[in-house]
């Protein structure tokens, strides 16, 4: 008596848990006829269906898709068996492909000679990352093929190359077999000091993330660029540095730019000697650095004689020659270390860092007889000029930059004074001249 009514319990609740299995379902599920006329449908499916369908109700799921899936009429009336799957994740495009389309994935499995049921996933969003991966890939692709002054490769955790692509070839020259393997030092220009900056850029971009570093590299066929090598961490979800990637570029344009810049601020554009500015900002420098290591520095300081009288009879641009002149004969006579500056006008300066009075006066009396031999061509003949010096040192009495050049200045007049083209120095104690009271101990017990 009581076997039938538990069956009837039994299939009761297995029922219930049927449709609320439907109504919490994270997809939308149709159950149809194979002419597709609904007769059961859960709240999903209706919230996925109902922008396509103009009425207002879903009787049939076929007329309700018929507007961007009209095939799917098709596949099941063309579908012989009594069961299986009809179709399987096939993606309904309810707007056009494009950014934000809302896309559906839709399976048909028919569960009987006249029963369907249809499910419908919402795939927009992964239907959007691919169409990102898609776009992403096609621009990587653009760039290592378009562009070639940029390579674009990874290295692995060790700093390796791992990653070869053809922008590589385009930028460096090397075949994959050249770099994978090997480190980022395989780039730069032998000259560079390879051994120790490789593992160095490595170790600051683990530190920071990321890393630039400026340096000369060199192509397969030696031809040398500035290189700009921009790394930075490829890092897991966990955190933990998987590898690089790594853009190289050639920048020799942009530092030619910068280096003729450069150049030109700290040039005389007449001459091509230093500029004053530039004089001042080194000869600071160098005051301090002879005073910390109590090493003597001299200065020449040399004025052209008569030089009015040059612009006057043979012109400005006769006196433009000789000015020329006489800063060349002064590049030509000093150390790699030593600074020739325009002052201004018909006025030069030499710094000579680790020279004494002595020696200092022996260079400039070189200068002024090299200036004095020299026949100078200009566009009316040939020139004679003469110089006057004055040499000052870097001492106990004269402890500052500003005293040093007012000594030579001195020097200068003394030189003019005594009838011009000869050398003068500030006249010093015994102790100053080879420079001892430079040293800051002495200084400091003043
Ligand atoms: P002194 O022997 O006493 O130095 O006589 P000087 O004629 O050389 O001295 P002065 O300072 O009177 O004349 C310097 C001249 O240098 C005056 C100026 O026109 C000229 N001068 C200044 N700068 C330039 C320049 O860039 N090019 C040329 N050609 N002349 C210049
Ligand atoms: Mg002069
Ligand atoms: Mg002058």
């Amino acid at each position: 008596m009581s076997a039938p009514d538990t069956d009837a319990k039994d299939l009761e609740s297995e029922y219930e848990a049927l449709l609320s299995f439907m109504y919490l379902s994270p997809v939308g599920i149709v159950r149809s006829d194979k002419s597709g006329a609904v007769d059961m449908m859960n709240p999903l499916a209706a919230q996925l269906l109902m922008p396509l369908v103009k009425t207002g109700s879903i009787e049939n799921i076929f007329d309700s898709l018929a507007s961007v899936a009209p095939e799917l009429r098709n596949l099941v009336a063309s579908f012989d068996a009594e069961r299986g799957p009809v179709c399987e994740n096939h993606r309904v495009f309810v707007t056009p492909a494009g950014n934000g389309a809302v896309v559906l994935a839709c399976s048909i499995i028919k569960v009987g000679a006249n029963l369907l049921m249809t499910v419908l996933t919402d795939i927009s969003r992964q239907v959007a990352a691919e169409r990102r991966a898609r776009q992403t890939e096609s621009w990587l692709a653009g760039l290592y093929t378009s562009v070639n002054d940029f390579a674009f490769f990874t290295l692995d955790a060790q700093g390796c190359v791992e990653s070869w692509n053809s922008s590589v070839e385009q930028l460096t020259g090397f075949g994959e077999a050249d770099v994978v393997g090997r480190t980022l030092s395989r780039f730069y220009a032998r000259d560079e000091i390879v051994l120790h900056r490789s593992p160095e850029h490595i170790a600051l971009t683990r530190d920071e993330g990321w890393h630039v570093e400026e340096c000369w590299c060199e192509t397969r066929t030696g031809r040398r660029y500035w290189g700009q090598v921009l790394v930075a961490v490829l890092r897991e979800e966990e955190g933990d540095i998987t590898g690089y990637s790594v853009v190289l570029r050639d920048v020799t344009e942009r530092k030619v730019t910068s280096d003729n810049l450069a150049r030109l601020l700290t040039t005389d554009h007449l001459t091509g000697v230093s500029s004053r500015a530039h004089f001042f900002e080194s000869a600071e420098v160098e005051v301090a650095r002879a005073k910390k290591h109590s090493r003597p520095l001299s200065v020449v300081m040399l004025d052209a004689d008569h030089f009015k009288r040059i612009n006057d009879t043979a012109g400005h641009q006769a006196g433009d020659a000789v000015l020329k002149r006489i800063a060349d004969e002064a590049k030509g006579m000093v150390r790699a270390s030593d600074t020739v500056a325009r002052l201004g006008g018909e006025e030069f300066i030499l710094m000579l860092p680790s020279t004494a009075t002595g020696e200092a006066m022996a260079i400039a009396d070189r200068l002024r007889v090299a200036v004095e031999r020299a026949r100078i061509d200009t566009a009316v003949g040939q020139l004679k000029a003469t110089i006057s010096l004055g040499v000052a040192t870097l001492s106990q009495a004269n402890p500052t930059l500003q005293g040093l050049l007012a000594a030579a200045d001195r020097a200068l007049y003394d030189a003019k004074r005594a009838g011009r083209n000869r050398v003068r120095a500030e006249v010093l104690e015994p102790a100053d001249a080879a420079c001892t009271a430079c040293d800051e101990g002495n200084a400091s017990q003043n």
